[in-house]
């Protein structure tokens, strides 16, 4: 495979951009491929090799790239103009419609990426209990702001410690971890600070680790204890809304969060976030409340109208459904494969999501440490090799999109057969 061209351009980059890319997860070693056009399942890069995309940016992109029904809804909108700075009744309809799917969400907000969205849901939590401690998930992921930068002090009820250089050791001590699918260790950290957490902040399904699936009744128990403590509960479905069922992980599992995050399948590949939940609590964000938020990209119209017209694609009948079945097949499929090699992998997996783990199932981010991640990089490279683009870690999640046909997965089951072994 000739990658002259992608190799000078990181060349170059390292120059230029810190750590030579825009996100620390694009870095791939030697050297990342560089992007130069996409159509439905596929990437093209500047060297014109292709890859069938499971990454899909890793996670916005439910309807493969250049859906003719967003880029026709976005031509659209680049007619009328693309930023003004006033209200526009694209998001009075699209949030009508987030409404409608969640019924969790009376009041909502439109800010311009998850991170900005998790960093606002907490800071209401906060604003309006009037605490200021946060439980989060180990290893769950919420963007890359300082409440959230956290990882787990030693033992289940100590404070957390700043996960990334320039966390304030004062603002990491405020965020207390969790092992996941674990309410023992849940009922200890909140019997150990009474009166004291805000809110307990989750993704329903560890989309950042794999991702890892909650145990039978293990949402409704998160659920009964916070509010048996009195400690709000905010549901991260940035990666899960609107992609586990229409309503999200909280449909799909049928448990009611206070407050909810959304991004990335909502603003159909443009940068989007989303907070919203119960009206008292979202009644207090200014202008109406003390609780400050503000931005000049809220509300972008382009991502808007994108976001609109995702929903008209994944409200038609089936198209869910069929998704979720055609990706089940897979992971089927990929199981299959697994056994017949012997391997003692494991599929994992959940609507359009999926993770090859070099390892038993975990279930929890302790679990998932003993997948041989060295491996499962090397099959990567042996995939890209093959012209298909895996999530280049053994802790990111996969995704197909409604453009990954039956031949397009075909493929991708030779290429998993023929690369799994070295
Ligand atoms: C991607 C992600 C975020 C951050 O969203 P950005 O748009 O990248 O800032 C937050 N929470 C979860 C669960 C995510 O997967």
């Amino acid at each position: 495979m000739n990658l002259e061209s992608s190799k000078k351009l990181f060349n170059k980059a390292r120059g230029l951009l810190a750590g030579g890319v825009c996100s620390p997860v694009r870095a791939i070693s030697p050297h990342p491929f560089y992007t130069a056009r996409a159509e439905g399942p596929y990437l093209w890069d500047e060297d014109g090799n292709r890859f069938i995309d499971y990454c899909l940016a890793y996670g916005p992109m439910i309807l493969g790239h250049r859906n003719p029904i967003i880029v026709e809804a976005i031509n659209e909108q680049l007619r009328k103009g693309w930023l003004y700075g006033t209200p526009t009744e694209l998001e009075v309809k699209l949030a009508e419609r987030i409404t409608r799917l969640y019924p969790s969400i009376n009041l909502l907000r439109f800010v311009s990426t998850g991170t900005e969205a998790t960093m606002a849901a907490i800071r209401v939590a906060r604003g309006g209990s009037g605490r200021d401690k946060v439980i989060k998930i180990e290893g769950g992921f919420h963007g890359a702001h300082d409440s959230v930068l956290v990882k787990a002090g030693s033992g289940a009820t100590t404070l957390g410690i700043p996960d990334s250089k320039g966390v304030p050791i004062d603002t990491a001590k405020n965020t207390l971890q969790v092992p996941y699918n674990d309410l023992d260790a849940l009922e200890k950290v909140l019997r150990s600070f009474p009166g004291e957490i805000a809110a307990m902040i989750m993704e329903p399904v560890l989309g950042n680790l794999g991702p890892i699936l909650p145990r039978e009744g293990y949402l409704n128990g998160v659920r009964d204890l916070t509010e048996e403590h009195d400690v709000l509960l905010i549901f991260d479905e940035v990666i899960t809304g609107f992609r586990l069922s229409l309503g999200g992980a909280q449909q799909y599992y049928g448990v009611k969060p206070d407050l909810t995050t959304l991004g990335k399948i909502i603003g159909g590949g443009f940068p989007i976030g989303v907070f919203g939940g119960r009206r008292d609590l979202m009644e207090q964000v200014a202008p109406d409340g003390g609780i400050y938020q503000a931005g000049t990209f809220n509300g972008s119209p382009m991502s808007l109208a994108a976001g609109l017209s995702t929903l008209d694609v994944l409200e038609r009948v089936d198209v869910l459904q069929k998704l979720n079945s055609t990706s089940e097949e897979m992971r089927r499929a990929m199981r299959e494969i697994i056994e017949d090699m012997g391997l003692g992998y494991s599929v994992v997996g959940i609507a359009s999501m999926f993770k090859v783990f070099f390892g038993p199932e975990p279930t929890d981010y302790f679990e998932s440490l003993r997948c041989d991640k060295v491996g499962y990089l090397e099959f990567f490279h042996r995939m890209l090799e093959s012209g298909i683009f895996l999530t280049p870690s053994q802790y990111e999640t996969d995704f197909l999109s409604i453009s990954h046909s039956s031949d397009v997965i075909e493929a991708t089951l030779e290429a998993f057969k023929l690369n799994l072994k070295s």
